[in-house]
């Protein structure tokens, strides 16, 4: 039986290969800069989603160490059980304030966050309007609560408008800043149809919270939008905030739902305290240190002034996140491998994480870089191979 089973799954698996949709994973040997050691080699990387360099601060780390010291290294048991502790509290707490909004709660991580919320707050004949680049947690979410998940084309607020039409809706849920493209979601124009359709709006900010806003409260910030107007709010941590995990922010009521009802807080055990020791105090730091955001978005302006000149194939995002659109997967991995040669990391993302034809290179920054490591990857970028001309990339550069 076993050999039949890994003869099926071999085959499949070799086919993966051969459309360029297999995926590896790499040997890390540092913590998280952009000075890496990957698979036993020095590499600069355009990869990691610590987008304001404090995964690795000292101050985190002691705060890790004085969090171990005092609280040992496993919470024991769920937070319903006997899991939460004092440190998960004033966190959350700390949360709450960040986003100014009365409660927070911590969830494992962002994927157990948006199984939870949408299974809690929605289930079986109710709607879910989702856009259509939406991160996989928030669609799974909508799966598992058996609700019709609706999708409509991403950004598109005026045709959502008039799919939802009378329609009754419980929810609508978009990424606050797209992961694999960088852009922002229209949120003020979201508020307005969840407002007409008697829809309560979630927001997944995990790529914006830290980055964007005053003290790096995120989209909603950006926008100018309070949290009446976004009831349910979504955070990360393993991102800006360089740690791990995930909250939920909203009123009282909300989050008393989600303590009694989502299954993916429930039936979990509660993240280390140590760990949220450490949160908060990347936390404190993300908010006080605005040189981190400022030095960020200068390294934004630099990559996109540099790859607009090199007539490169740059989407629309004022964030970290910055695609390269390839077309297909073989030329993704092409142009990945290219950059791998030159010493330079940077993922190739494929369906299907983005959709068919859309295959790109994910270049992320953080302000952990410095100017002239930007410099070297956009001269790295200048000498990659032009696209195939048969590739949907048609005859942009490179
Ligand atoms: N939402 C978005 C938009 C994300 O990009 C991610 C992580 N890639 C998640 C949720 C999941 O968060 P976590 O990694 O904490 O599970």
């Amino acid at each position: 039986m076993t050999t039949d089973l890994d003869q099926v799954l071999d085959e499949a698996l070799e086919q993966q290969r051969a459309a360029g949709l297999y995926r590896r994973r790499r040997v890390q040997d540092r913590p998280q800069q952009p000075e890496a050691i990957v698979d036993g080699r020095p590499m600069l990387s355009f990869c990691s989603n610590d987008y304001l360099g404090l995964a690795n601060h000292p101050e985190v780390i002691a705060a890790l160490q004085r969090g171990a010291e005092r609280w040992g290294v496993g919470s024991g048991a769920a937070h319903l059980v006997n899991g939460h502790s004092a440190a998960h509290h004033a966190l959350e707490e700390e949360l709450a304030d960040f986003t100014g909004r009365p409660r927070a709660l911590l969830f494992s991580t962002g994927y157990m966050a948006n199984l939870g919320i949408i299974s809690a707050l929605s289930g079986r004949g109710d709607t879910v309007w989702q856009d259509r680049l939406n991160h996989a947690s928030l669609l799974d979410g909508a799966l598992l609560a058996r609700a019709a998940l609706r999708r409509y084309p991403h950004a598109d607020t005026a045709e959502l408008d008039r799919l939802i039409g009378d329609r009754d809706t419980r929810m609508i849920a978009s990424d606050g800043v797209f992961s694999m493209d960088g852009d922002l979601a229209p949120l003020p124009a979201l508020v307005l149809i969840a407002r007409r359709a008697d829809a309560w709006l979630l927001v997944d900010d995990a790529h914006g919270l830290g980055v964007l806003g005053r003290e790096g409260r995120g989209t909603l910030d950006h926008f100018g939008l309070d949290a009446d107007q976004v009831p349910i709010l979504m955070g990360t941590l393993g991102k800006a905030f360089g740690t791990f995990g995930a909250f939920v922010a909203g009123s009282d009521a909300l989050i008393e739902t989600l303590i009694q009802r989502a299954r993916s807080y429930i039936y979990t055990t509660a993240t280390p305290p140590a760990l949220a020791e450490a949160t908060r105090t990347s936390l404190a730091l993300a908010r006080r240190e605005d040189w981190r955001r400022e030095h960020l978005q200068a390294l934004i302006a630099r990559f996109r002034t540099g790859a607009n000149q090199l007539g490169l194939p740059l989407s629309e995002s004022p964030t970290p996140i910055q695609p390269l659109i390839a077309g297909s997967s073989h030329q993704a991995l092409a142009w990945a491998a290219e950059l791998e040669a030159r010493g330079i990391l940077v993922g190739a993302i494929r369906p299907p994480t983005v959709p068919e034809g859309s295959a790109r290179l994910r270049v992320c920054l953080s302000a952990a870089h410095t100017e002239s490591m930007v410099d070297y990857l956009l001269d790295a970028l200048a000498a990659l191979q032009p696209a195939a001309p048969s590739d949907e990339t048609g005859d942009r550069k490179p």
